[in-house]
């Protein structure tokens, strides 16, 4: 029973609404793993990934990253072989990972790190005398070799749509939903907007995985700039983060020869708490978007003096969104929120990629019947 817009309008076991990694591994797990028939994913663009699944530096973080935050740390380390095995083939190879501690404004110093790597199981050894040879040693109190991997984004969003394709969730793309309603029997009915005009789906659950849309309370977001650049020879197969404080992260692009650098305290253009009143992604598309590459690499070439040497292509700009309670600690703990209006309905948001896992372990408690 389609609609004018192609979209089959019989009740659907589960919705899930937003084309992204979390949307559509969210779909695809209900399908595989909770025997649920009828599975719609509904994405408001014309294509899969388009978002921040595929706008981001690609690190799959491995709990190196957050010495602040145990419980996000060993997360990470729980979740990473899981989605490295379900998602062969998307990472850069041959990259080799470095985190170096700064000497000073840092949070933590080499002993505490390499403590911290024990504590949470994770590799990691001195850096090579070339590696250190690439920093300022006034400035980079050590250097280490770590284990951690960057993706590369575009065969990580093919991987996905194709785990989608085959999962047997039916994909409406074009097609944004307005606003979700409590309907009779237990089910939700939820209002869309697609090319042909409004329809209304009905379905027993609908799972919200929209990201910055995702207008929850206490969250957080923030007009982030990624900027993409040519860097010297020297760094091609490295992937370099400092650590721990306003410091910045020069990671391998999928582009070869092509590297993302962000900085702490320049990548974030404009943050703000969540605010009804304003659609984070309209204020992204109406922002000026002018790139302050020029002080990410001024900063960052104190640390890493080679960076002088490389050039600017383009900036990457997209809205990313964490959690206000961890602006402190800078973990990255989901969301998970059950509608209390509308029973059935789901709201869901994780602050990094492999946290999709933790949201799949809550969601195998959830009975969703
Ligand atoms: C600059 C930046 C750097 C980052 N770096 C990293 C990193 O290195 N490592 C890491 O693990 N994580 C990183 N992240 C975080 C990571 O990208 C996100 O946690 C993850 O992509 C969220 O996936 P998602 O599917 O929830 O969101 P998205 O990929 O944004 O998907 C949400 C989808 O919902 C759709 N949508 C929205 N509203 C509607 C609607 N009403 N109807 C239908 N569809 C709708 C959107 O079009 C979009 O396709 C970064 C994020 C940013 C922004």
């Amino acid at each position: 029973m389609a609609s004018a817009s192609g979209v089959d309008q019989a009740y659907w076991d589960a919705i899930v609404v937003g084309g992204g990694f979390y949307g559509a591994t969210i779909a695809a797990y209900l399908k595989e793993r909770r025997g649920f028939h009828r599975v719609a994913l509904l994405e408001r663009e014309p294509a899969l990934m388009t978002a921040a699944s595929s706008r981001n530096q690609g690190r799959i973080h491995a709990g190196y990253h957050y010495p602040r935050s145990w419980t996000t740390a060993a997360r990470s380390r729980a979740n990473v072989p899981r989605f490295l095995r379900e998602h062969p083939g998307v990472t850069n190879t041959g990259v080799e990972s470095v985190y170096a501690i700064a000497r000073s404004q840092s949070r933590i110093n080499a002993r505490q790190f390499v403590r911290f790597c024990q504590e949470i199981g994770a590799p990691v050894r001195e850096a090579p005398d070339e590696v250190n040879a690439l920093f300022d040693v006034g400035r980079i109190e050590a250097a280490f070799m770590v284990e951690e991997r960057v993706m590369n984004l575009p065969a990580f969003a093919l991987a996905v749509a194709d785990r989608l394709q085959r999962s047997g969730v039916a994909v409406y793309l074009g097609c944004t939903a307005l606003s979700t309603r409590r309907s009779g029997g237990g089910a939700v009915s939820i209002a869309i907007a697609a090319s042909s005009g409004p329809e209304l789906l009905t379905a027993r659950h609908v799972f919200h995985c929209t990201y910055s849309e995702t207008r929850a309370a206490g969250t957080r977001h923030e007009i982030a700039e990624l900027a993409v650049i040519a860097a010297p020879s020297a760094l091609r197969r490295l992937a370099i983060t400092v650590i721990d404080g306003p410091f910045f992260s020069v990671l391998p692009h999928h582009v070869e020869g092509l590297h993302t650098l962000s900085h702490v305290r320049h990548t974030p253009h404009l943050t703000w708490n969540e605010d009804p009143e304003i659609r984070p992604r309209e204020r992204l598309e109406r922002y000026a978007k002018e790139s302050r590459f020029d002080r990410m690499v001024r900063d960052a070439s104190k640390y890493l003096p080679c960076l002088r040497e490389s050039t600017h292509l383009e900036s990457i700009f997209e809205v990313k969104t964490v959690l206000q309670q961890n602006e402190v600690d800078d973990g990255r703990p989901i969301l998970l929120e059950r509608s209390m209006d509308v029973p059935g309905c789901y709201s869901i948001l994780g602050g990094k990629i492999d946290n999709v896992y933790d949201v799949l372990d809550r969601l195998d408690a959830e009975p969703l019947t």
